[in-house]
């Protein structure tokens, strides 16, 4: 590849020669894909923000309850117990990204990140319309503070914060629903004052990273951004610099590319796509407008910088499958019908009984008794009446009732008396059979441990 310098991989871009930060002035960007991402974003920003509050039968279509261990993924209820499931759906999820990032690169970045859209279409436009493009900007932070620009920079980060907060609260609803949300802030302060600190805290986060961490975020932080390396090949579609076409850059060459560096204006995170594919690119497909516009002016065709492989524009390569992602695609296609097979029959109530910690047995007159802690959870979106039953032995359950009724993905939690004949104990551990019915229908055994003398 015809590089002019190599200097730019001795540091990071946003950082001077002393190790300080430079501020990147990114010029606004517009054209053909960042109005086709703009749209695309208005779509993901009203996935973020309506998601909790989208029912499916009741439910929310997402929910992360790490409190009470349970988590609702489109409509699907997963416990603590579905673990395994969880990590499979998880794999799945891992493989696709996979998958994804070696035939189309960094896509995700790009389009559909929560970084990417909050900073590139919220928080940078809000900055473009009060501060003005890049050279107004920089102007701006150079100037004393004159009485305009303390006004610009109060409303500007006035917004910022009420923008964290709405994000911050948005964000807590995934966790808690909508519904908990509302119980939440029409509560008193002082009766969650833990939940108000972090909810200020998370706030504060937000309006560092979107005010003045920006595209460290991206650039030095995720390790998704990190694993291109490994994931990429020549094969892979991004943002590439047609550098054949391109070269010799210049007035004085022959190449298509007239070194006037408006790709590297727009960047929002600096960088020069004409050095080659480089970690930093967030494939934002800013820079592809910006050419494209400079070659409209020379006459020349668009497309110099591209979505292209490397592979095909060296030798023209432009097939999108290999056997890299054919092989990726199996294994996807393994585990993902593994966990459809695993979600689909899985049981509809989870059972646990475990005799209570501490608690030896009791000896009766004609029978032995033991002590247990039983817990239910109901997956399905029914209510359900349960009833336990001893199915291995002839004993007997005594339970306040041992009916019970659980509310749709309700939990029961109860502890009951086990008694078994002293005939029909042959050993001090017997293995015992409960078995859960529902109208009068078996729906899960369970077995688990008798103590006797
Ligand atoms: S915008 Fe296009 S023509 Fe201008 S420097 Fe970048 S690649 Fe070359
Ligand atoms: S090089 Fe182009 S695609 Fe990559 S981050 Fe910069 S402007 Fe976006």
């Amino acid at each position: 590849m015809a590089n002019h310098k190599l200097d730019f991989r001795d540091k990071p871009i946003n950082l001077n020669e002393r190790g300080g930060r430079k501020w990147v002035y990114a010029k606004k960007p517009s054209g053909k894909w960042f109005t086709r991402r703009t749209i695309f974003s208005y779509f993901m920003l009203l996935f973020f923000a309506g998601a909790p509050f989208i029912r499916i039968k009741g439910n929310p279509l997402i929910l992360l309850d790490v409190a009470n261990q349970k988590f609702i993924i489109f409509g699907a209820i997963f416990w603590a117990q579905d673990t395994f499931i969880l990590a499979l759906l998880m794999l799945s999820f891992v493989l696709f990204i996979v998958l994804f990032t070696v035939t189309f690169g960094r896509l995700w970045c790009g389009w559909a990140c929560p970084q990417t859209i909050f900073l590139e279409m919220v928080f940078r436009k809000i900055e473009y319309l009060i501060e003005g493009d890049y050279r107004a900007r920089h102007k701006l932070d150079n100037s004393p503070w004159t009485t305009n620009k303390i006004f610009k920079k109060t409303l500007k980060h006035g917004i910022f914060i009420l923008i964290s907060i709405a994000m911050t609260n948005t964000f807590l609803m995934w966790f808690i629903g909508s519904d908990g949300w509302v119980e939440l802030i029409t509560s008193p302060v002082q009766e969650n004052w833990s939940g108000f600190i972090v909810m200020l805290l998370v706030s504060a986060f937000f309006y560092w990273v979107y005010s003045f961490f920006r595209e460290q975020i991206c650039t030095m932080v995720c390790p998704y951004g990190r694993m291109q390396g490994v994931l990429l090949d020549s094969k892979t579609i991004m943002v590439t610099y047609d550098y054949r076409r391109g070269e010799p850059r210049g007035a004085s060459g022959n190449g298509d590319c007239t070194d006037c560096k408006q790709c590297i204006s727009v960047c929002p995170t600096g960088i020069d796509i004409r050095n080659g594919t480089q970690l930093e690119c967030i494939n934002c497909t800013a820079c592809i407008d910006q050419c494209n516009k400079i070659m409209h002016v020379t006459g020349k065709a668009p497309g110099l910088i591209r979505y292209a492989s490397e592979a095909s524009i060296t030798g023209g390569h432009t097939k999108i499958w290999n056997a890299r992602n054919r092989a990726y695609s199996m294994v996807l296609l393994i585990i993902f019908s593994f966990f459809v097979y695993t979600l689909v029959t899985r049981p509809v109530i989870e059972t646990t009984i475990l005799r209570t910690p501490g608690l030896l047995y009791q000896d009766h007159e004609k029978a032995i008794s033991n002590v247990y802690n039983i817990k239910i959870v109901n997956k399905t979106h029914n209510e359900m009446p349960l009833e336990i039953k001893l199915i291995s032995h002839n004993g007997n359950i005594r339970m306040a009732g041992n009916k019970m009724t659980i509310k749709d993905q309700g939990m029961f939690e109860s502890t009951f008396l086990l008694f078994i004949p002293k005939d029909e104990i042959k050993s001090d551990k017997t293995e015992v059979e409960f078995g859960i019915y529902s109208n009068n229908e078996l729906i899960e055994t369970y077995k688990t441990t008798f103590v006797g003398p």
